[in-house]
């Protein structure tokens, strides 16, 4: 089995990873990597006429957005996703085209990425020529899963992102029965100093945190991917506000979160049995909840910005690469009432982790904006941690191989350590690729 890792290496974003055995070719992820540029897998065009098939293990952009460009350069076979993966990739890809406008995307590329695709359902082996293919839920987005790839001679299981908590929206990833000689993990979080709180202490402090600026008269801007960060976050605090912990003020939503909710809506049969229940009993749908408010209108953003009411505005993108986030921070960022929310992963080069990092002025549109507001993070991350990844390696039945892509190169050397003396440990190069036997 040949792998090449044409992006997601040594880095977070650009997922592109090519399988080839049994005369088959296949495309794990096909992702874009969103910072100040794009940047694309290294994966030429020249090679899309001989794949035969690509599998995406879920919707977010760094993990399907080169699709639109693959179709558009010549790509005839077919996608393979869950369902929600699949609505869910539609929406962020038309909101991506529609602000970036990219030049390598053409409609009919679009077009033919919509024909071109089919649903498959947990658990169902399904093949790809010569190539048996499974999808296992991940736990980190709606209808994200983990790949599993059998050649009849090796197993291949691949991580997407991945997260072994129950989160409000989802079920941890599914670990029983795992067997694999070689695994492709992601390591957002593999790093020594990557070991969590409990969510449920780190909800409670960011709700304390809220309770202040809204006592200061202030407004708490949180940015969010639009798809699994922005959903659990606003089911987060209606569940705070609904228990009167946190103090009632409208919460609003931005950007195209509010479309991923519905699409959330309709497939909670992907989500946890107990949010199905809640909503088929009791008749108590946290999607729709009364606190929420849809903002659809540029007046309306004007508004709630420039309004003297505390509020809670959730909104995209999530690591303010652009979108509704950008306009909040050029009107709000210099109100020291305000704060900022970080409750994501914010990958280097964007404003975000700049933020993080304590950056007072920030370039919008090659406008200077300060920025005066506090800025806070809160890790209610949906990928895994060190610990958690290691005790799933352990439970990975013939576990010989193993790359570490999706992640920082220092926590990587890191995580390489502590795992060398188990397993053959791969950091793969940026386009290498690499046998296993
Ligand atoms: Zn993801
Ligand atoms: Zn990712």
């Amino acid at each position: 089995m040949k792998i090449t890792f044409y992006g997601a290496a040594g880095e977070v974003g650009r997922s592109c990873i090519m399988v080839e055995s049994n005369d088959t070719r296949i495309l794990l992820d096909a992702g874009i990597k969103l910072g100040e540029h794009t940047e694309y897998p290294l994966l030429p065009d020249s090679e899309l006429a001989t794949i035969d098939g690509i599998v995406i293990s879920h919707a977010h952009l760094d993990h399907s957005g080169y699709l639109p460009h693959i179709y558009t350069a010549g790509y005839k076979g077919y996608t393979y996703t869950i369902k929600p993966t699949f609505e869910l990739t539609n929406v962020l890809i038309s909101d991506y085209v529609r602000i970036s406008n990219p030049e390598n995307i053409k409609r009919e590329g679009i077009l033919k990425m919509t024909k071109m695709h089919k649903l498959v359902e947990y658990h169902e082996e399904f093949r790809i020529k010569n190539l048996s293919i499974k999808l296992v839920p991940a736990g980190h987005i709606l209808g994200s899963a983990m790949i599993e790839v059998n050649d009849g001679k090796h197993r291949l299981l691949y991580t997407g992102d991945v997260n072994f908590r129950t989160t409000r929206l989802l079920d941890p990833a599914y670990t029983e029965h795992l067997r694999a000689d070689t695994l492709i993990t992601e390591s957002t979080y593999a790093g020594e100093s990557d070991v969590f709180e409990g969510e449920k202490k780190t909800a409670d402090m960011m709700v304390a945190s809220i309770n202040d600026t809204i006592k200061q008269g202030g407004k708490a801007i949180i940015p969010a991917f639009a798809v699994g960060r922005a959903q659990e976050t606003l089911l987060l605090l209606d569940d705070y506000m609904r228990s009167g912990i946190l103090q009632k003020v409208p919460i609003y939503m931005d950007g195209m979160i509010g479309k991923a909710m519905r699409i959330h809506r309709h497939n909670v049969i992907y989500c946890r049995d107990e949010l199905q229940k809640r909503i088929l009993l009791n008749d108590d749908d946290p999607f729709k909840s009364k606190n929420f408010n849809n903002v659809t209108t540029r007046q309306q953003r004007s508004r709630i910005m420039e309004g003297k009411e505390s509020s809670i505005i959730v909104t995209t993108s999530g690591m303010i690469t652009g979108g509704p986030i950008m306009k909040y921070l050029e009107r709000c960022g210099n109100v020291p009432q305000n704060k900022l929310i970080i409750v994501g992963y914010q990958a280097r080069g964007t404003i975000g982790r700049r933020l993080l990092e304590g950056a007072k002025e920030i370039f919008i549109d090659g406008k200077k904006v300060n920025i005066s507001m506090t800025v806070e993070r809160y890790h209610l991350s949906a990928h895994a941690d060190k610990r958690q990844l290691m005790s799933f390696m352990s439970r990975i039945q013939g576990l010989k191989n193993v790359f570490l892509v999706h992640g920082e190169p220092g926590k990587q050397k890191e995580f390489q350590e502590s795992l060398k003396d188990k397993y053959n440990v791969v950091i793969p190069q940026l386009a290498g690729d690499y046998t296993v036997n």
